[in-house]
């Protein structure tokens, strides 16, 4: 089905229509297991084989949460495919809806009968216009060609997948307030525990994944997950898509095998812009630590070996930054952003968030005294870890990061009342 990497129907002419998947091959996988009654626990085998790593931000193996759902436990489960993508410097999850929204079906219909779920929901960010109609017409022409529905393919097996547009709240993207909103309430996340697998979708047990994750299933079913694996590292399977935007003179969609250099990656998104220099890199999305050029030109690109430079793949956006840029006002805006989005359950992440943004701002507008600079570390130290969900530790990251490597430019600021840049 595959060749070397996993979306490479992308550059296919209309790669979003369903004659063009079937003619790579695509439904192949979906098929023979509906015709071999594969067993679910095959499936999970093979993915922990392959291992795949959730590509929505945590990188939790997948094989291992779908072993999770109680499967055989009587009564209605749900697949859901988390399509949010709100991290701001992440834009793959929209490409696959609309240039190979085949694969994600499939992978979702592998996923529900593997889990015991009949029915699936695909909850994409409410500014996904033209995914989203995407996606609509390739569920429709699924349905039509017998592909979900009822008794599919006369094997006793049913899956309807539907899918939902949120109203574009960052936070929806965090699981839990995805299944609030998916059930028409305000999008908060919830207590934990209990977890999705046993309290999830309306209260039944629910497995939720990343929409990269879902449409590499069929990929590494069909080729196996030894194949997978090897085209990654050991603990990190795959290829990944790693959206590079910023100061480059390509930004885009980029897939590489995990474990690429960084410097390979860079060079394929065209360098650096206007030739100047790298200054730093956000290498997983606007939550994860800043890693200045030094580091990240020695780092490469897989979980593990970002975790050891010191920041997170996340899910795989990588910001680039020149020479010129200013990082109190890159974090400004960083801060503002989890300001903005902070749904105000908790006390430490509603307060502290906007005590972060309006520190940063009087720093870099020249009011900032010298005391500030130990205040935001002392700030984001009390709001990681202390909050319902993750929300809190995006917001502490960035300034932790961007003081440790960058404290001089904020030391800059609070001396000169202007920017070092
Ligand atoms: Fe809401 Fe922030 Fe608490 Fe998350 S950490 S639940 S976003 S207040």
């Amino acid at each position: 089905m595959a060749n070397e990497v996993c979306f490479s129907t992308l550059h296919l002419d209309k790669s979003w229509a369903l004659s063009t998947y079937q003619a790579a091959g695509g439904y192949a996988v979906w098929k023979r297991i509906l015709k071999n009654k594969t067993s679910p626990d095959d499936i999970i085998s093979e993915l922990k084989t392959s291992a795949l790593r959730g590509r929505g931000g945590a990188g939790f193996p997948t094989g291992l949460k779908w072993s999770f759902m109680p499967r055989n436990t009587p009564g209605q489960k749900y697949i859901v495919c988390n399509s949010d993508e709100g991290e701001p410097g992440t834009c793959k999850d929209r490409d696959i809806l609309r240039y190979n929204p085949h694969a994600l079906i499939e992978g979702m219909a592998i996923a529900g009968y593997t889990i015991g779920a009949s029915i699936g929901y695909n909850y994409m960010r409410g500014e996904f216009y033209e995914p989203y109609d995407r996606f609509e017409t390739a569920l429709e022409e699924a349905y039509k060609a017998g592909i979900l529905g009822k008794n599919i393919f006369k094997s006793g097996v049913d899956f309807d997948l539907h899918s939902h547009i949120g109203a574009g709240a960052y936070i929806c993207g965090e699981e839990t307030a995805l299944l609030e909103s998916l059930e028409g309430k305000k999008g908060l996340p919830r207590f934990k525990p209990p977890f999705p697998a046993s309290y999830g979708l309306f209260g039944r047990p629910t497995t939720i994944n990343n929409t990269e994750t879902l449409a590499s299933v069929p990929y590494i079913l069909a080729n196996g997950g030894k194949w997978f694996l090897e085209l990654g590292r050991p603990n990190n399977g795959g290829s990944k898509l790693f959206s590079v935007s910023g100061h480059v003179n390509k930004p885009g969609n980029y897939e590489v095998p995990l474990g690429t250099p960084f410097a390979e990656l860079l060079e394929m998104a065209g360098g650096v812009w206007k030739g100047k220099e790298l200054k730093a890199v956000i290498p997983g999305g606007s939550s994860t630590p800043v890693l200045p050029a030094k580091i990240a030109m020695e780092m490469d690109m897989d979980y593990d070996s970002i975790a050891k430079a010191g920041s997170m793949l996340g899910a795989g956006s990588v910001i680039i930054m020149d020479e010129t840029t200013c990082m109190v006002k890159t974090l400004g805006r960083l801060a503002y952003f989890y300001y903005d989005e902070s749904c105000g359950q908790c006390t430490p992440c509603r307060e502290g968030t906007g005590w972060l943004s309006r520190v940063v701002n009087r720093i870099e507008i020249g009011k900032g005294q010298q005391q500030d600079l130990d205040l935001l570390l002392d700030v984001a130290g009390k709001i990681g870890g202390r909050t319902i969900c993750g929300l809190g530790d995006a917001a502490a990251m960035p300034v932790m990061s961007f003081l440790n490597h960058y404290r001089d430019e904020f030391q800059f600021h609070v001396d000169h009342k202007r920017c070092m840049v």
